[in-house]
């Protein structure tokens, strides 16, 4: 390990201990992680879900007499932040040009042109709750509980900031968590170093992640960052996924109890999907074959293939008012719509007319290419009926 990772690490433990916490190897992953003795959190494995086969105990603990919304929640965490110097700063559009991804995927991009583009450092004390899209996790969506490909990131970032200051920052997480009624003897804090590369060179960094009754919630972590024209770059980065504190904090049966329309029903591949292009198209990002737009091409693919015919439109306009409380929408949410309505059909469309051999559709709607199909080219009504319920399954 390097000199400076020991340092950092000989300090966490410092830190940790002065706290009550106490340090243990877990049995399984062998890394080193912290508990509050003689807490339900004191066991032999470190409650990462890889350890701990995804029990997330948290749901047994117990509940707050009043559910929050994650906004209701963001807010709170923008008050305190606020009242400790962490001033909000607005998220930014999903579809990234700076950096590495062509989607955000976590708050601390907001540095990203000066990490990428050389640009003046800043050293304010920032929080912000930026919508991300992590495409890695689709193929969990289904299969594992707690996992969505948006989500929101609340994170405080600070650029420049030194160990101690980074540590301080870690005391103010820990004190809004117990502030929401997530207590720190019900958490497990888990050190892990890693290396990364954001495109400026290798760096290795120091992590803690916060586990909260076998819930993963979010890291704290202290970033070197190489620079080719100047020193690297210190930050402190400690994110937080909104959507699952909130579901530590509701203890519902399943994440996606409270992340869905109450009258809904559906798989939550069906919900996911409609909220990650919902939150696509409100930043304006569009169909295309590479970039941001082939996300937004794959995700309406799902929804025709699988679910046309379900409520998607309603469902759509549902996830865009939940973005719109965190990110400023580029356009209205009737176009947003349309937009995505075009696209799912689109898939549609050019099925049907392949199964009865039929004119080729134009950019349209199904329910506009019917209207074609019937009264210009005297298309059977119960053919295209039947063609319809064939798309659907
Ligand atoms: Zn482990």
């Amino acid at each position: 390990m390097e000199k400076n990772l020991i340092d950092t690490s000989k300090a966490v433990n410092e830190f940790m201990a002065e706290r009550g916490w106490q340090g243990r190897s877990c049995s399984a992953c062998s890394k080193i992680f912290f508990f509050k003795p003689s807490s339900k959190m004191d066991t032999p494995i470190c409650g990462w879900h890889k350890c701990d086969k995804g029990a997330c105990i948290f749901r047994t603990f117990s509940k707050r007499k009043k559910i929050l919304t994650p906004a209701q929640i963001s807010e709170k965490m923008v008050e305190y932040f606020d009242s400790v110097g962490f001033r909000q700063i607005a998220s930014r559009n999903i579809a990234n040009f700076d950096g590495q991804t062509d989607l955000v995927i976590a708050g601390v991009q907001m540095f990203d042109d000066i990490i990428h583009r050389n640009q003046q450092i800043r050293e304010d004390k920032m929080f912000v709750a930026q919508p991300c899209v992590r495409m890695q996790f689709q193929q969990q969506v289904e299969s594992q509980e707690g996992t969505s490909t948006s989500f929101v990131n609340v994170c405080t970032e600070k650029m420049g900031a030194n160990f101690d200051e980074h540590l301080h920052t870690i005391d103010h997480w820990c004190t809004i968590l117990s502030k929401l009624g997530l207590h720190m003897s019900d958490f497990i804090v888990v050190m892990r170093t890693s290396i990364n590369d954001w495109g400026t060179g290798k760096f290795s960094s120091l992590e803690l992640f916060f586990s909260y009754g076998g819930l993963e919630l979010g890291d704290a972590s202290y970033l070197f960052i190489p620079q080719v024209n100047r020193a690297s770059i210190p930050i402190s980065d400690i994110g937080f996924g909104l959507e699952r504190i909130a579901w530590a904090m509701n203890k519902t049966d399943s994440y996606f109890d409270m992340l869905i329309p109450w009258t809904s029903s559906g798989s939550r591949e069906m919900f996911d999907s409609c909220r990650t292009l919902a939150l696509l198209v409100l930043c304006g990002v569009q169909a295309a074959n590479k970039g941001p737009g082939l996300q937004f091409r794959k995700f309406a693919k799902v929804l025709s293939e699988k679910y046309y015919g379900q409520d998607i439109y309603h469902i759509l306009s549902y996830y865009f008012d939940y973005w719109s409380q965190f990110i400023k929408p580029s356009i209205s949410r009737d176009s947003a719509i349309k937009i995505v309505q075009l696209e799912i059909e689109r898939f549609i469309n050019l099925k049907v007319s392949e199964m009865l051999k039929l004119p080729l559709p134009r950019d349209e709607t199904t329910e506009a290419y019917f209207d074609r199909l019937v009264y210009n080219f005297n298309v059977n009504i119960y053919n295209l009926r039947k063609a319809i319920q064939e798309c659907k399954m």
